[in-house]
């Protein structure tokens, strides 16, 4: 898939709000400064798409983007800002979780996880929730140029050995740099298949 276009439609706290869900959509999330936004504007092309390294724990919102008006991208808030109050942390799980579970459209969410750390309970907790609820969702790993393809496979493998405690299988992932577009037409590829669904 080509992007001819990425426009930025909305920002909201309330899915009920969201644009009407006329296409189909795809979600992105993960813990904060996993490299989201990079990523984002890596895969659409569009450098500014998303803003990069904003102040975590800052207004959490739920951003639409209209990509070729062919389908949504949404930039969902980072998890995990170790500052974040409590009333903070409650406040994005009532609005995400909402959002995940009504959302009709959501063809798949898609869950960033850093290449370079071992699996983390937030991410797997976070996921097993996914799961429970039904949600199809796929693996991205950011920032693989930062180390050697020797140390991201054996993470990698790490983190399906891990996943398989929960999961009879590894759900489909992806190996990504937003330096290098690593990962960039494997992603387009799969939004463009689910698209054909
Ligand atoms: P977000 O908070 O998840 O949206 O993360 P950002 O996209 O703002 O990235 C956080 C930091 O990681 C920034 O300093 C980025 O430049 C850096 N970063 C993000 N993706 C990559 C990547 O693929 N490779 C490298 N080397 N740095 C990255």
């Amino acid at each position: 898939m080509k992007i001819q276009t990425a426009v930025f439609k909305q920002s909201n706290t309330d899915y009920k709000k969201c644009p009407a869900p006329t296409m189909p959509e795809y979600a992105f999330i993960g813990r904060s400064n996993v490299g989201k936004s990079s990523l984002i504007n890596m895969i659409t092309g569009k450098p500014t798409l998303a803003k990069t390294s904003q102040t975590p724990g800052k207004t959490q919102l739920i951003n639409h983007f209209s990509i070729n008006d062919q389908w949504y991208l949404v930039d969902l808030p980072g998890y995990g800002y170790a500052k974040a109050s409590q009333k903070e942390r409650e406040k994005w799980d009532k609005m995400i979780k909402e959002y995940l579970k009504n959302r009709t459209n959501l063809h798949c969410i898609f869950v960033l996880i850093d290449s370079r750390h071992s699996a983390q309970k937030i991410d797997m907790e976070f996921m097993q929730w996914l799961g429970e609820n039904e949600l199809p969702f796929a693996i991205i790993f950011t920032k693989t140029d930062k180390q050697s393809k020797t140390r991201t496979q054996a993470l990698l493998n790490e983190y399906a050995t891990k996943m398989l405690d929960y999961w009879e299988e590894m759900p489909v992932s992806f190996s990504t740099s937003s330096l290098t577009k690593t990962g960039k037409d494997e992603i387009l590829k799969f939004i463009d298949e689910l698209n054909q669904d």
